[in-house]
């Protein structure tokens, strides 16, 4: 029977409602929803052929449908049932929990899960096992954001919405290249600008993307100076009399400190360090800081960064200095790169975090939490994150891994490690949709789970907006959805570790996802996420944006509105951030500054795009950009391939000239691997993709590692 379901894009943090058309068995179509706020109907490429890429699931080659277990390593996979499945994951991570204790296993989860899928991820590890090992690939993508909104604001709340796109007078576009990574996002942006041509649009970006096409003003900034922008402009409003001192007066702490240090930061020293010229810079802080609204988006140029907490606290620094917050049109609004990377960290789903925005190392907050899970204690000992888990795994500190949703061989920097990681774990599970993921080649077992259009749960967009995500088609093959998958372990390991087990039959006792919804929402009262006024009833009428309590009417569109910030003292806070030079400065072994990111018709490893061909006519395969300068100094014409080579290793790539890069710069799209790519690393390991050569070198604050630079010298391959 042909039937229309309501649900969310599964790509990007822009979280686009759709209408999924099916004949009850297969997906036949889809289309942008016309009542949902994020969209109103609009969809880009990857989501206008969703349907195409989830087509005929038992018949695509790379979707797992059976659990697939290898007797020993280096054996084959061979299908297995899901007792068997369930049970050998149990024990396997009982026998290492017993032999070495808890934190010698580790959990890493992923920004495509549901909330529910991550909620009872985060109690498995942290209420169950005890461990606080359970880490995501969010981290890659907007720890710095979060880190940087607790610095300074108080909580982890973007406090803006899409719709103050539309009424912004600036919009300050930093490290975001919205057009390809949040293109309906961007579609706003312009229809905006074409509504009104005077409103001012800063793009701030090393390279002239499409976004910058869009802009009134385009500062080229180098790599890694941010801090050193954000406080040059500072000091040029503060020179200029744009600050406004009776708000900053009444509302915030720490502006003395902050104000002795970008004295130092005069026009001169920042465009000289930023590469910007100081008339620019002028220009910039006049219409940020006069300008009657003004809206910062920002993303991963800002967050994939060893500093990058500190250039999201120096950025939202102007807008407290100047009073560009808490109104329409206005604020620091951070978008999330993936669906759900907002989900994850309101249930707590990070090394540092607990529930409902609450912190591990608080001893009254993991005191809530191990009362509302009903286990006698949330351990202390932090937890590892991305980089730290698998190198802990590499040095044989944690010896079972469970990884759910996500390609860690491809998708982390410095893949060598990861890899080694990988080998020298004594179990490694994998919980996936597809078979073919370069982590596949190391897992034990593989779980399958299901995918877009199978799913049910919730997830949450960049604009704290929950929408329901539902199933269309029945779960192919013996595909099983990821809270359950979690749950049938959870269940075995009850049994298996009885003492981290409590009173009730079991922690786990969900039988659907709402469910676990249920406590979940539970979990928010009195937070400032609080969500216990929303039910599925009324998401499967509307999506709705938190905080939404018990009584409320409606989700709240903007947060501070009334100046008072969620800190000890009310007051948003000053932060008084070093400019920091890059964690791998180029030098003349390795002269190039090699920035990695998304293309517009792709989405991470391509499990999904990659099998479609026509998301292959904007690029077509990979290579790396140069300038054409840069390319006629050495001696390297368009097509040549070349060793791309950093310290951690060399890839092999055609090179194409862009003119969209500074001198001395390069760029590369993030999502090919596997056969794509072939590379090896300075110790020998059989690498592939970009991240065979990035840095895992990370923010000290939000551990989130430098993705957008990494030092790398560029040589022609000879051809054999
Ligand atoms: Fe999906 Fe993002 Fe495109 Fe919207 S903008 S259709 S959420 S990929």
């Amino acid at each position: 029977m042909p039937s229309e379901t309501r649900s969310t894009c599964p790509y990007c943090g822009v979280g686009c409602g759709v209408i999924i058309e099916s004949d009850g068995a297969q997906i036949t179509g889809v289309r942008g929803d016309p009542e949902h706020p994020a969209n109103f109907g609009r969809l880009c490429s990857k989501g206008s052929t969703l349907h195409l890429t989830a087509a005929a699931p038992i018949t695509r080659h790379d979707r797992l449908l059976h659990p697939m277990l290898r007797a020993r390593r280096g054996d084959a996979l061979q299908r297995t049932d899901w007792d068997t499945a369930l049970d050998t994951t149990a024990r396997q991570f009982a026998r290492v929990i017993r032999a070495h204790g808890p934190d010698a296993v580790g959990f890493y989860v992923s920004g495509q899960l549901l909330t529910e899928d991550y909620y009872v991820f985060n109690k498995l590890a942290k209420g169950l096992v005890g461990t606080n090992n359970i880490d995501t690939n969010s981290r890659l993508c907007m720890s710095s954001a979060v880190a940087g909104y607790k610095l300074t604001l108080g909580a982890d709340a973007p406090p803006c919405s899409y719709e103050d796109v539309e009424q912004a007078d600036c919009l300050f576009i930093v490290g975001s290249n919205a057009a390809w990574a949040h293109p309906v996002l961007f579609r706003r942006i312009e229809q905006a600008k074409a509504m009104r041509p005077d409103m001012k649009i800063i793009v701030c970006d090393p390279r002239r993307t499409d976004t910058a096409g869009l802009a009134d003003l385009f500062l080229p900034i180098q790599p890694g100076t941010d801090v050193m922008l954000f406080h040059g402009l500072l000091h040029i409003m503060l020179w200029e009399g744009w600050t406004q001192p009776d708000w900053i007066a009444r509302h915030t702490s720490g502006f003395d400190a902050l104000k002795a240090r970008v004295r130092e930061c005069t026009p001169e020293a920042v465009a000289q360090a930023c590469g910007i010229p100081a008339a620019d810079l002028l220009t910039a802080a006049r219409w940020f800081a006069t300008s009657p609204s003004t809206l910062s988006l920002y993303c991963q140029g800002l967050n994939q960064s060893a500093s990058g907490t500190a250039k999201n606290a120096a950025l939202i620094n102007l807008h407290l200095a100047t009073a560009q917050i808490g109104r329409a049109g206005c604020g620091p609004f951070s978008l999330t790169g993936q669906p759900n990377a907002m989900g994850g960290r309101e249930v707590g789903g990070l090394a540092n975090l607990l529930s409902a925005h609450r912190d591990l190392a608080n001893p009254q907050h993991r005191a809530e939490v191990a009362a509302l899970w009903g286990v006698p204690s949330v351990p202390d000992k932090p937890g590892r994150t991305a980089v730290e888990m698998f190198q802990a795994a590499a040095d044989g500190e944690i010896r079972a891994l469970w990884i759910a949703c996500t390609n860690p061989a491809q998708s982390m920097p410095d893949q060598a490690t990861v890899r080694r990681a990988l080998e020298r774990a004594e179990f490694v599970v994998l919980q996936e949709a597809f078979a073919t993921t370069a982590t596949a080649d190391f897992a034990d077992l593989l779980l399958p789970a299901t995918s877009w259009g199978e799913k049910d749960g919730t997830v949450t967009n960049s604009e704290r907006r929950i929408s329901r995500v539902r199933p269309a088609v029945p779960a192919p093959g013996q595909a099983r959805h990821d809270w359950a998958i979690a749950v049938d372990v959870a269940r075995r390991l009850e049994r298996l570790l009885p003492s981290r087990a409590g009173a009730v039959p079991s922690l786990f006792p969900y039988a659907s996802p709402e469910s676990v919804w249920l406590e979940h929402r539970e979990s928010t009262r009195g937070r400032d996420l609080d969500i216990t006024g929303l039910g599925y009833a009324l998401l499967d009428r509307r999506p709705e944006q938190w905080p939404m309590p018990e009584g409320a009417a409606a989700g709240r569109a903007r947060l501070y509105e009334d100046g008072v910030f969620p800190t000890a003292d009310g007051r948003a806070r000053f932060a008084d951030v070093a400019w920091q030079p890059l964690a791998e400065p180029r030098e003349s072994r390795y002269p190039f500054s090699l920035t990695t990111g998304r293309l517009r018709d792709q989405w991470h490893g391509m499990s999904r795009t990659g099998t479609l061909g026509r998301l292959f006519g904007h690029v077509p395969e990979p290579s790396v950009q140069m300038h054409p300068q840069d390319m006629a100094r050495t001696g390297l014409g368009e097509g040549d391939l070349v060793h791309l080579t950093s310290r951690r290793g060399s890839i092999v790539v055609p090179v194409q000239a862009s003119d969209e890069l500074g001198l001395g710069q390069a760029f590369m799209g993030m999502h090919w691997g596997g056969e794509f790519l072939g590379g090896v690393s300075s110790t020998g390991h059989r690498l592939a993709g970009v991240n065979a050569i990035t840095t895992s070198a990370f923010c000290p604050s939000s551990k989130q590692p430098e993705l957008k630079h990494a030092a790398v010298k560029i040589m022609k391959a000879e051809l054999p």
